[in-house]
């Protein structure tokens, strides 16, 4: 049974590095349980390698990633996700000559065995993230507002507890973004525990439950959206004079 009151995930004292460079440094974060939670700071802050991490892309150099009460650092990415960690990638990996059905049934095999069941949980995934339209042409075929949500429907798929989501409303028209963030209203409203990596203040800051900023690797700020827009630290290093003016 998992005690409501536990992070959904942990992260004790994370590093990563690559070389002589620290990408990720320090990382301590609890996430609760049912909020959407904002990964926001500069372009090579640190977010994606931190999303690696918690997916289990890549382990950690030091520190410890416990999900749902469960040491997961060591394992591999299927296992997570078996566990219910699901992600989406900053560029979408979509497997272009296959149809958006079957690039989405691929990730249903992760929870059904027969091809039946995996099509009809695909077809789900689709109607709920407004792609079912799009089922049968191929999936180089789509927009690239499409794409994203095809990497997000191919996510919700496997049945995650916990979604990473890395910049899936990047480049989006201003009408494409409020349907994006009615689809993450829509995930959580599920029960998903979503982590959200976006550049667009505007988006993100209405949006989420708790803003964590990355700078450098390390964790600058972090706190309701209110608390973190106004820390100085956060307006120093990364917002900039015309927010603090707004
Ligand atoms: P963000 O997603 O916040 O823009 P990243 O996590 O992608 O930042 O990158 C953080 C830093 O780590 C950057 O300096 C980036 O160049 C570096 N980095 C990320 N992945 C690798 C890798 N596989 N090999 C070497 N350096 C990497
Ligand atoms: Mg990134």
């Amino acid at each position: 049974m998992t005690d409501s009151a536990l992070p959904i995930l942990r992260l004790s004292n994370i590093w990563q590095k690559f070389g002589g460079l620290v990408a990720n440094a320090e990382v301590t974060l609890d996430v609760k349980r049912g909020e959407i939670l904002g990964l926001i700071g500069p372009n090579g802050a640190g977010k994606s390698t931190l999303f690696n991490l918690i997916a289990g892309a890549t382990s950690p150099v030091e520190g410890r990633i416990v999900f749902d009460g469960q040491d997961v650092t060591r394992l591999d990415a299927p296992r997570r996700c078996a566990l219910g960690i699901g992600r989406t990638f900053q560029v979408p990996r979509s497997f272009d000559s296959m149809s958006v059905l079957d690039n989405v049934v691929v990730g249903a095999f992760t929870r059904h065995a027969r091809a039946r069941a995996a099509r009809a949980a695909a077809l789900d995934a689709l109607a709920f993230t407004g792609l079912e339209h799009r089922a049968a042409v191929s999936a180089g075929e789509l927009t690239p507002p499409e794409r994203r949500r095809l990497e997000v429907a191919r996510a919700l798929v496997t049945e995650p507890r916990l979604l990473l989501l890395d910049e899936v409303m990047t480049g989006l028209t201003p009408s494409e973004a409020r349907l994006g963030v009615e689809l993450i209203r829509r995930i959580r409203d599920r029960g998903i525990t979503v982590i959200m990596v976006e550049h667009v203040m505007e988006i993100v800051m209405p949006l989420v439950d708790r803003a964590v900023v990355l700078n450098l690797g390390r964790i600058l700020s972090q706190g309701t959206p209110g608390e973190v827009v106004r820390d100085p630290a956060v307006i120093a290093a990364y917002l900039g004079d015309s927010h603090r003016a707004a």
